[in-house]
């Protein structure tokens, strides 16, 4: 069935009506639709989304759209790398059905109608990133409308980003089951991202105190722990690299997201981390039932 799928010349859709036309005939043939969202430059963090797609769908949409309306005003959509020709064959050799590609204006058309989630947007990276969730919500929701897709795959690299779509499904009953994938790592362990492009060497040295200081964390953490002793052992590795600046270190629940002060139940361990300019997350979850890491 790969096989079959990979000799396929993949579909590049440029518009809605595209999109919905052949969703529609792939439908009646009875075959199951997985949706990979992402914003392009595809790596093989997106690669372990779009794989495990094609295993568990007949056809796999990848969606490849740096969606403006999850920037602010000072972040950068203009300068977010895109290759769109790199992307497609990329998409074709995982045995991806189809790829949409649509310009900002098919997106949106003045737009009055947005997707907003309380509560889980506010902390972690929604505090300094305050219409990021919003836009996020939005332009998952179209796809999703879009698509039709029955499975829909996201990276647990974003870790409130897949908390906040979990809870958007539950809340508006979408049809569409949320399929949470593995952080995939450099060998090094620098975690996979579009962003990495931006680092100069030194910082991508620099950067890989994230990975370090995540692998601490799992070494000391355990039942009882306070949070506090968790994070400033993690923040110190972080503050022995002269390039790094901490935006946050949180120790929260995973569904909610609400913060932790003694660590007893399932948490979800994020940070945001400065290297030079360019901002980077990182995260990892431990369950005291479960805690080998
Ligand atoms: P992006 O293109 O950055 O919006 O990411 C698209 C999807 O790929 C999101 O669900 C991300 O969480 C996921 N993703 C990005 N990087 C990684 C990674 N290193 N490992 C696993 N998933 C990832």
């Amino acid at each position: 069935m790969a096989d079959l799928k990979e000799r396929q010349e993949i579909k590049v859709a440029k518009t809605v009506k595209e999109v919905r036309h052949q969703v529609k005939i792939w439908k009646k043939e009875g075959k199951s639709v997985g949706l990979v969202p992402t914003m392009g430059f595809l790596h093989a963090g997106h690669g372990s989304l779009i794989k495990r797609a094609v295993a568990e769908n007949d056809v796999v949409i990848v969606s490849d759209f740096v969606n403006p309306t999850q920037f602010g005003p000072n972040e950068d959509l203009e300068s977010y790398p895109r290759d769109f020709e790199v992307d497609r064959k990329f998409c074709q050799e995982l045995g991806a059905a189809m790829i949409f590609n649509p310009e900002p204006s098919e997106m949106y058309d003045n737009p009055k109608t947005y997707v907003n989630i309380e509560g889980l947007s506010d902390g972690l990276c929604g505090a300094k990133r305050p219409i990021h969730f919003k836009g996020v919500c939005t332009v998952v929701s179209k796809l999703f409308n879009i698509t039709g897709a029955g499975r829909a795959y996201f990276g647990e690299k974003d870790a409130q980003q897949l908390a906040i779509i979990r809870k958007m499904v539950k809340d508006l009953n979408f049809d569409v089951e949320v399929v949470g994938c593995p952080i995939v790592r450099e060998a090094d362990g620098l975690a996979m991202s579009s962003r990495n492009t931006y680092l100069s060497g030194d910082e991508r040295k620099a950067a890989l105190c994230l990975s370090k200081s995540i692998a601490k964390g799992k070494e000391v953490i355990h039942k009882g722990m306070s949070t506090k002793q968790l994070i400033s052992t993690m923040s110190q590795v972080i503050q022995g690299e002269p390039l790094a600046k901490i935006d946050y270190l949180e120790v929260v629940d995973g569904e909610m997201l609400k913060p932790v002060e003694i660590i007893h139940d399932p948490v979800l361990v994020a940070m945001a981390v400065y290297i030079g300019k360019t901002r980077l997350i990182d995260n990892f979850s431990w369950n005291p039932e479960e805690p080998e890491v």
